[in-house]
């Protein structure tokens, strides 16, 4: 028997509408590419987002159509990003700091109906002109503004002010399969090509419920949100939604992320939370030691997207009365999977517990699951030190790459393999400890290169560390630590591997130690481990 509950779909325009209507005067503050602030409310998005889809449409954008974007977080990508879903097309998001022959492989692959393009991404459009097939470009800026590009024979370039004047706004929301696409976005391709993730209007519901809990995010009406974690990549965790669902004020610094720029936006806009990568935080840190500035409002900092440093934590707590908050997620799972928030036993851990505590990755956020398993797909313990592949299941984790067969991502059991390699406490705390790529099975056991790395990092000497696993004629694979000294210092091998004492298995240490000037690293700033282990992977046959 079905329930007799009324049959409302769960369309992404709802909770535009939901924020028009009852938080229409909840501000949402831009700052732009000239670097000046642009200040409405989620009652103008809404009604921009109305005009907007009438733009499409004569564009020629129809539903199931994609509509890309090249953006920083800004009012015009947040308009395309309610837009294009509300009128059934789909928001593509593409990360514009792929290597240019990506970008255009991207738009290709998702067969683009219209580009919109942030001033700041003129040079790299004119770049990939000639490679790409999509017609019409919008530049999202006024006329007045409008950058030189040039484009391939029979591309078109409008200005994104001037079509939105010409426009009505008298659109009426329609309602559909709450299974529609609404989103796409492609994973950055640390390995191989890059693979599109298409989100649902369900999924994004869902996700954004999720995201705003209490021991999540924890959005409120009162909540003033700063997302640097961009929208042009892992829908800057959601929070464009999550803000606009709960009424919050959502503030978009545009392209100046750096120290300076980003403490004054922060006090300037009264903002309680912002959430971004750990290099942006480590950024703001600097900038506040060295100009003694304090941050008058911000009472959160989430931290996302790699592992967070103990450092940062330690010295927002400390330094600032700021608390550090610790999530993982994947452009697959939306991307929010698991989120550090206290249950009754970390409550009033002492200081040094209380940043070890912090380090882990989190619990499942409510909705999905997830589990660890060994190579032979068996389920492990939740006793925090047995590690494993960690796989997840849940409404708003992909089940299929965009254009390959439905499911065709799950194993037998509908299960995701996330790639990441974790520990599970008996709390139910998530702890990562290795990309499966990068684990290092030496002799059957696996040895965490995370691990290895975070001690390596605590040496004085070294400014940054990977381990990668090299070839071995009896153990298989071991351990082969790469460093990069602190400026002005030198690295001794016997002190590094000396610091390992105690701290970690005999057989973990790592066979040889060598010193490198830099290391190589992705668009998205993580170390690029698969060309350090094409380059090393023989370094014990050669010994
Ligand atoms: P890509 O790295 O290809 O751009 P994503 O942006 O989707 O893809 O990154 C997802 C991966 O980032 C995760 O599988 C995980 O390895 C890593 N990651 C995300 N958050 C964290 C975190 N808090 N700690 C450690 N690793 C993280």
């Amino acid at each position: 028997m079905l329930g007799l509950m009324q049959p409302h779909a769960l369309m992404i325009s709802s909770i535009l509408t939901h924020a028009a209507r009852h938080h229409g005067s909840a501000e949402v503050v831009s700052r732009t590419h000239e670097n000046t602030t642009h200040r409405y409310t989620w009652r103008d998005v809404e009604a921009r987002s109305r005009r907007l889809v009438r733009v499409l449409q004569k564009l020629g954008v129809g539903a199931g159509d994609r509509v890309g974007t090249l953006a920083w977080n800004g009012y015009r990508h947040l308009e395309v990003y309610y837009a294009a879903p509300g009128m059934q097309a789909i928001c593509h998001t593409i990360n514009p700091r792929l290597h240019p022959d990506d970008i255009a492989y991207i738009i290709n692959h998702a067969d683009e109906k219209v580009l919109f393009v942030d001033v700041s991404f003129a040079p790299l459009v004119t770049a990939i002109a000639p490679k790409i097939s999509v017609k019409t470009i919008v530049m999202m800026t006024d006329p007045e503004h409008m950058p030189d590009v040039s484009l391939a024979p029979g591309m078109t370039l409008a200005s994104y002010d001037q079509l939105m004047d010409a426009a009505d706004d008298d659109y009426a929301w329609p309602m559909f399969d709450e299974s529609t696409a609404s989103a796409l976005c492609y994973t950055s391709g640390t390995t191989g090509r890059p693979k599109g993730v298409l989100y649902s209007h369900r999924s994004t519901w869902l996700h954004a419920y999720a995201v705003s809990l209490p021991d999540v995010l924890c959005c409120r009406a009162t909540s003033r949100v700063l997302p640097v974690v961009p929208m042009f990549h892992v829908n800057a965790w959601g929070i464009p939604y999550a803000t606009a669902l709960t009424g919050g004020a959502l503030v978009l610094p545009g392209r100046h992320l750096d120290g300076a720029s980003m403490a004054a936006i922060l006090n300037e806009e009264r903002v309680t939370l912002t959430c971004g990568v750990p290099t942006v935080w480590l950024g703001l840190l600097q900038h506040l030691r060295a100009t003694g500035e304090r941050l008058h409002t911000v009472e959160r900092i989430m931290t996302g997207g790699s592992a967070a440093p103990p450092l940062l934590i330690d010295a927002f707590r400390d330094e600032y009365g700021v608390r550090v908050e610790h999530g993982w997620g994947m452009t697959e799972l939306s991307p929010v999977g698991t989120y550090n928030a206290p249950k009754v036993a970390q409550v009033g851990l002492p200081n040094p517990d209380a940043t070890r505590h912090m380090l882990k990755q989190g619990r499942i956020l409510p909705g999905i699951d997830m589990k660890i398993v060994d190579g032979d797909g068996k389920e492990l313990p939740w006793d925090g030190v047995a590690f494993g592949d960690l796989k997840v299941r849940g409404p708003w984790i992909a089940g299929a790459y965009y254009g390959d067969e439905p499911g065709s991502a799950l194993d037998k059991d509908g299960w995701f393999a996330t790639g990441d390699v974790a520990t599970i406490d008996p709390d139910g705390f998530m702890e990562i400890t290795d990309r499966s790529k990068d684990v290092i099975k030496s002799g059957g056991e696996w040895i965490s290169s995370i691990t290895l790395e975070n001690i390596a990092v605590s040496h004085p000497d070294v400014a940054e560390a990977a381990v990668i696993a090299a070839i071995h004629p009896k153990w298989d694979e071991r351990p082969l630590l790469l460093v990069v000294p602190r400026p002005g210092r030198t690295v001794d091998k016997a002190s590094v591997l000396a610091i390992y004492e105690g701290k970690v298995a005999k057989w973990w240490l790592p066979d040889d130690v060598v010193v490198l000037p830099e290391l190589p690293h992705t668009a998205t700033g993580k170390l690029l481990k698969t060309s350090l282990r094409s380059q090393f992977r023989d370094h014990y046959q050669k010994a």
